[in-house]
């Protein structure tokens, strides 16, 4: 969802430019002097191109010299000005995404958890070095090595829902920005959400008229991945939170999709706060995975 929406805005921005380039041009040729330089300019390029020759040549070069003059003082620009000069904002650089739109899915995925702008969230970008406590760095290098390969493999990976656990500073919301990133880029359709945002939605449903219920909750079930980050920290609403959240997330694992989840919590307080049926779904061995990413806790990878 958050590529799609992006090289959309920028394909949107590119047929605007264009746009704007031929209108401005039209007003343009209202102008007789424009007008008349404008046709002596297509003649002689015509005739250049039948016969290629330095006089000409340097014509042409006086003329085109003389139009952009005019435009200039009549303040018209009439080729496309594109935001980003690389892509021309068709958002694609010889068959790949061009940096502007990486930089723009990054920007999103930070935007949503806060994480300084400056700081792009990839597995390219990502500097290990950061972390001083060198138990916490290895924990780190070896959880960041085995979610690469969950990215590389995803979505066939026989595990579908990953909670990371950590108190704040263990790099768990900047771990999770940046298989969104990678996961967006590659194609699939990522909704990257907080705690606090999804409660949001499932409020907005609960109290939509019954028709309009649906529109708030099915993105949460049709992406191909949704990445809660910092679950714990929200309010709790009543026949609300609880209910909506094991409603995604049963619906989810039925349908063998995956789902990401960064808290501070550790799987008691997780139990406590959820209760056994959302426990229980997001523990089960089979498909889920608990890493905790604190640095006094060896045991990474230990499930319950
Ligand atoms: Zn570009």
């Amino acid at each position: 969802m958050i590529l799609k929406e992006i090289l959309e805005q920028c394909q949107n921005r590119r047929a605007k430019a264009q746009m704007l380039a031929e209108y401005n041009y039209k007003i343009a040729l209202d102008n007789e002097e424009f007008f008349q330089a404008e046709k002596a300019y297509r003649n002689l390029n015509f005739e250049y191109g039948k016969n290629p020759n330095e006089q000409t040549l340097s014509k042409v070069n006086d003329i085109n010299k003389t139009r952009k003059q005019i435009l200039e003082k009549l303040g018209l620009r009439i080729s496309p000005q594109y935001q980003c000069t690389t892509c021309q904002d068709t958002g694609y650089k010889n068959g790949k995404l061009c940096l502007c739109i990486k930089q723009e899915v990054s920007k999103r995925i930070s935007d949503i958890c806060a994480i300084p702008k400056n700081i792009r969230c990839d597995f390219e970008q990502c500097d290990l070095s950061v972390f001083s406590n060198e138990l916490q760095r290895k924990i780190m290098e070896s959880t960041y090595e085995k979610m690469k390969d969950y990215c590389k493999k995803f979505p066939d990976t026989p595990i579908n829902s990953i909670i990371f656990s950590g108190s704040t500073g263990t790099g768990k919301t900047y771990l999770i920005s940046a298989m969104a990133s990678e996961l967006s880029m590659s194609g699939f359709d990522v909704f990257f959400t907080t705690a606090f945002g999804l409660n949001n939605i499932f409020l907005k449903s609960h109290t939509a008229k019954i028709e309009e219920k649906s529109q708030y909750i099915e993105p949460l079930l049709k992406c191909d991945l949704l990445i809660i980050d910092d679950l714990g920290t929200e309010p709790m609403y009543r026949n609300v939170s609880n209910e909506y959240l094991y409603t995604i997330i049963n619906e989810r694992k039925i349908n063998k999709q995956h789902t990401l989840i960064s808290t501070n919590l550790n799987q008691d307080e997780i139990l406590t706060r959820y209760g056994e049926r959302i426990f229980s779904r997001l523990n089960n061995k089979a498909d889920s995975l608990f890493l905790s990413l604190e640095g006094s806790d060896i045991r990474l990878n230990k499930k319950k």
